[in-house]
């Protein structure tokens, strides 16, 4: 039986796997709609989910991507806004496919397993990267010369809650005014919809890219942008994200701002900014890449 690495990335919408083999290279990915997968019971589905790929190989470790805050040592969930679900269903599932499959078993937040997935494609793994990813939230990881940086408690990196939104709005974490009110996916959805415009929300750059509001959705981003460029003098900056990979999002204007707001002549001037590819298997490939990078720890 061959060793393998497994990765999950667990969406709203769907679950995909990626399997990496010994030398890291992909060995198959594939995708199911969450609610299929998950039934009525999230163990028996996930590790139904995850026998059906395993077959016959040798699991040697399973890192499991969630839309969620996860506790310092990865094995439990602390909030899990986004998935309509309780910290508490997943309080069994570490152990559980431990002992199913034999493994070393980890949680992981989406977002950095994403930024695992952009440092390798990008080879920037001894380097010190940071990466913007504004989806259905604005999220925020550290790569700090060959691995996470997670924080005292796991939950490092929270970009999109700091106090800069807007102070009338409640945001999805329970706090006022956090910058997700303003720089998120959901604040573009809210505002969309307020327009009754006659085109698709995905076709929003193509037709508003000057309208005050985008002006000012892309300055509050760059902004944010700007201050962790500034705070941690990275190397390499990573953009991506849903809303990034929507069709003629300005990101030429948005290097423009950047510009504006990093400092000069350094970090501002040795910086290089990336471009996240977008892919539908890349947060799962991932999870197996960090999979296999847990190995030593175990
Ligand atoms: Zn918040």
């Amino acid at each position: 039986m061959a060793d393998i690495f497994v990765g999950i990335d667990m969406g709203a919408t769907h679950i995909r796997i990626c399997l990496l083999d010994q030398k890291s290279q992909v060995i198959l990915t594939d995708r199911q709609k969450t609610k299929d997968v998950l039934g009525e019971n999230l163990l028996n589905g996930l590790t139904d989910f995850c026998q059906k790929y395993i077959n016959e190989h040798n699991v040697k470790s399973i890192v499991i991507g969630l839309p969620a805050a996860i506790s310092a040592d990865r094995k439990n969930v602390l909030s899990v806004p986004n998935l309509n679900m309780e910290p508490q269903n997943f309080s069994d599932l570490v152990p559980y496919l431990s002992k199913k499959f034999n493994c070393e078993v980890y949680l992981e937040r989406d977002v950095n397993l994403q930024m695992i997935y952009d440092v390798n494609f990008y080879k920037l793994q001894n380097k010190i990267a940071l990466g913007v990813y504004l989806g259905t939230g604005l999220g925020f990881s550290i790569w700090l010369n060959g691995r996470l940086f997670l924080g005292t408690n796991g939950v490092a990196g929270e970009l999109g809650h700091i106090p800069y939104g807007d102070k009338n709005l409640l945001c999805s974490c329970g706090n006022q005014a956090c910058l997700e009110t303003l720089c998120s996916g959901r604040a573009l959805k809210h505002w969309y919809e307020e327009q009754q415009f006659e085109f698709a929300i995905e076709e929003i750059f193509t037709h508003q890219c000057n309208h005050p509001f985008i002006k000012d959705y892309l300055t509050n981003l760059a902004k944010a942008i700007s201050t962790v460029v500034n705070l941690f003098d990275p190397h390499g900056l990573i953009l991506g994200g849903g809303v990034m990979d929507m069709p003629d999002f300005p990101l030429e204007s948005l290097k423009r701002l950047l510009a504006n707001h990093i400092r000069k002549p350094l970090p501002y001037r040795n910086l290089t900014i990336f471009k996240a590819e977008p892919s539908l298997f890349n947060g799962a490939i991932g999870a197996a890449l960090y999979a296999s990078q847990h190995i030593g720890e175990s």
